[in-house]
C-alpha cells in the first residue's frame, strides 16, 4: 500500500455494522428466507420435540466471540444448533396455550425489524399502524371508538396494565403520588380460583400483596360461584376492606371456562367496582359466529386483556389491552418530562405517544405482523380457524367418549380437553402415576405435546388447541399413541 492510500485509509476508517459486501448479504438473506419457508412447509414431517443432545447444549457454553465469525458461519450455527426441533409450530403441539405463528407473520417481523422504528411516540407511520390495529380490536371486542388500547408483550402485561388502571381509578386517592401505603382501607380484588397466575403476579407488583387477591371457589363448570363472591364482597366491606375490582375469566387456562360475565359486570356497577376481564385466548371466540354468545358481557369490561400470539396465531410476542375510558388509561401511565414533550410540528409532533399508556418507553413495531396478518387473510378466516379448533376439541371429546379406556375430566366449552387414561382396577393415586408417565413418554416419543393439570385431585392430560396447522387426523394419532403407551405401561406394571 502506498503512503497516500494508507493516509486515506486512516482518514476514512470509520466503522459501521452495515455489510461491507451488500450483495453477499442479499444472497444470504434470500437463502435464509428460502430455507425457513421450506422448513415451515414441511414442518409436519418432523418430530414435535426431541431431547437436546449434549453437543448442542455444550455449544451454548462457548465463550464470548472476540473475532468476527461472519454472517455465513453464524447462520450455519443457527441451522445446526438453534433450529433443533419445531416445538409449538408443529401441528401436534397442544401444550399450555401456545400459538404457532405464520410464515407471512415471520416475513412481517423481518420488515418490522428492517424499519426498526421506536413505537413509543413521534410522528411516523408505525404509530398509525398500531393505532389502526387497536381500532380494529376495539371494533372486534365491542368497545366504543373512544376507548383506548395498547399492544403489549402478552396477556401478563395486558393484565398488569389493566389492573394498574383499576387500582389507580378506584383507590379513592392519588396512588401515583402517595403510594399504596397511604390507603385508608386495604384494597381487595376478586376472581375465581381458576384465575391465571399472571393476575397474582400483577397484584403482587402493584404492591397490594397476594392476600389482597380473594380467590373465590368455582362450580362444576369451573365458573366463579356468584353467590360466594357476593358474600365475600359484603363481608369484606363490613370488615373495613375496600373491594375494588372483579376479574372475570373469558376462557380459564385449565379448562377454557367462561365466568358469567354479565353477572360480574352487574355486581361491579352495583358495588362501584372496576371490571377487568382476562380473555387471553378466550376473548377471540368472539370471532366465531357460532360461539360468540359465549363472550356475552365481555364488552362491559372497564379493561380487557387478550393475546394475539395465542388464538390469533401471530408470531411472538403480542397481546393487547383495551381500556373503556381513555382518560383513566392515560392517568395511570402518562408522564411527560421536558425531553419527551411533543412539539407542534416535525418528527416529535405526533399526538399519540404510546409511552403514555403503559410501562415501556421504547417499543418495538409489534403492530406490523398483526396488521399484515389481518390484511393477508381478512378477519373472517381467523373466525373460521378458531371455530375449526373448537370443532376439533369436540372431535377429540367424541374420540375419548367412544374409548372405554379414556375418561374426560372436565366439560369442554371451548378448545381445551382434559382427560386421562382410566382403568377401574386402579386407584386414583395409581392412575395419577400412570398418566404422569404416559405424558412424559408421549413427549419423548415426539408424536404430540399436550400439557397437564390436576383437576379435583386427578392428573389430567390437557390438550389446548390454538393451532391453525392441526387436522382431525392429528387427534386420531394422539389417541392411538395414548392407548398404545398406556397399555405398555399397564403390562409392564403387571409383569
Ligand atoms: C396465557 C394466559 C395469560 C398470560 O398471557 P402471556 O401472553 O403468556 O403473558 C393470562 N391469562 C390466561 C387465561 C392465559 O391463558
Amino acid at each position: 500500500m502506498d503512503f497516500e492510500a494508507e493516509i486515506k485509509n486512516i482518514e476514512t476508517n470509520e466503522e459501521t455494522l452495515d455489510p461491507i459486501d451488500w450483495n453477499g448479504l442479499k444472497k444470504l438473506g434470500i437463502q435464509m428466507i428460502e430455507d425457513m419457508l421450506v422448513y415451515l412447509e414441511h414442518i409436519r414431517d418432523r418430530s414435535v420435540w426431541k431431547p437436546i443432545p449434549k453437543d448442542i447444549k455444550d455449544f451454548f457454553d462457548k465463550p464470548l466471540p472476540q473475532k468476527p465469525e461472519g454472517p455465513e458461519e453464524t447462520y450455519s450455527d443457527f441451522v445446526k444448533y438453534v433450529q433443533h426441533a419445531p416445538g409449538n409450530i408443529h401441528p401436534r403441539f397442544w401444550g399450555w396455550i401456545i400459538g404457532t405463528g405464520t410464515p407471512f407473520g415471520m416475513l412481517a417481523e423481518m420488515l418490522a425489524a428492517g424499519m426498526n422504528p421506536n413505537v413509543g411516540g413521534g410522528d411516523h407511520t408505525a404509530i398509525y399502524v398500531e393505532k389502526q390495529v387497536i381500532n380494529w380490536f376495539k371494533d372486534i371486542m365491542g368497545f366504543s371508538t373512544t376507548a383506548s388500547g395498547l399492544l403489549v408483550s402478552g396477556g401478563s402485561m395486558a393484565n398488569l396494565v389493566g389492573l394498574t388502571v383499576a387500582r389507580n381509578q378506584k383507590a379513592g386517592f392519588n396512588v401515583r403520588e402517595l403510594g399504596v401505603n397511604s390507603s385508608p382501607l386495604p384494597m381487595t380484588f376478586y376472581g375465581s380460583v381458576e384465575m391465571h397466575s399472571s393476575i397474582q403476579k400483577a397484584i403482587e407488583l402493584l404492591g397490594l400483596g397476594n392476600n389482597a387477591l380473594k380467590q373465590i371457589p368455582v362450580n362444576d363448570n369451573f365458573q366463579i360461584d356468584i353467590d360466594l363472591l357476593k358474600t365475600q364482597i359484603s363481608e369484606d366491606r363490613d370488615n373495613g376492606y375496600l373491594p375494588l375490582c372483579i376479574i372475570g375469566n373469558a376462557g380459564t387456562v385449565n379448562t377454557g371456562a367462561f365466568d358469567d360475565l354479565n353477572s360480574l359486570a352487574g355486581i361491579c356497577s352495583e358495588e362501584d367496582m372496576w371490571f377487568h376481564v382476562d380473555g387471553a385466548f378466550g376473548a377471540l371466540a368472539i370471532l366465531s359466529s357460532k360461539m360468540k354468545w359465549i363472550v356475552s358481557g365481555m364488552s362491559k369490561a372497564d379493561s380487557l386483556a387478550f393475546d394475539l400470539h395465542k388464538w390469533m396465531y401471530m408470531p411472538y410476542e403480542v397481546g393487547c389491552v383495551l381500556v373503556k375510558n381513555e382518560e383513566d388509561h392515560r392517568r395511570a401511565f402518562s408522564l411527560t418530562p421536558d425531553y419527551l414533550e411533543p412539539t407542534t410540528r416535525g418528527f416529535a409532533g405526533g399526538k399519540t405517544w404510546f409511552s403514555d399508556y403503559g410501562i415501556q418507553l421504547s417499543r418495538g413495531f409489534r403492530a406490523l405482523k398483526v396488521w399484515m396478518g389481518i390484511k393477508e387473510h381478512g378477519i373472517h378466516k381467523y373466525g373460521r380457524l378458531i371455530q375449526q379448533n373448537i370443532d376439533q376439541a369436540q372431535y377429540l371429546v367424541d374420540l375419548i367418549k367412544s374409548t372405554s379406556e379414556l375418561e374426560l375430566l372436565a366439560p369442554v366449552p371451548l378448545n381445551i380437553v382434559c382427560f386421562r387414561y382410566f382403568s377401574d382396577r386402579l386407584t386414583d393415586s395409581s392412575l395419577n402415576d400412570l398418566n404422569k408417565e404416559l405424558l412424559l413418554r408421549l413427549h419423548e416419543s415426539g408424536v404430540a405435546i399436550p400439557s397437564y393439570t390436576t383437576l379435583n385431585g386427578r392428573y389430567a392430560l390437557r390438550v389446548a388447541i390454538t393451532n391453525h396447522r392441526s387436522k382431525r387426523k392429528d387427534f386420531d394419532i394422539l389417541i392411538e399413541n395414548v392407548i398404545k403407551i398406556s397399555r405398555e405401561l399397564l403390562q409392564s406394571s403387571m409383569a
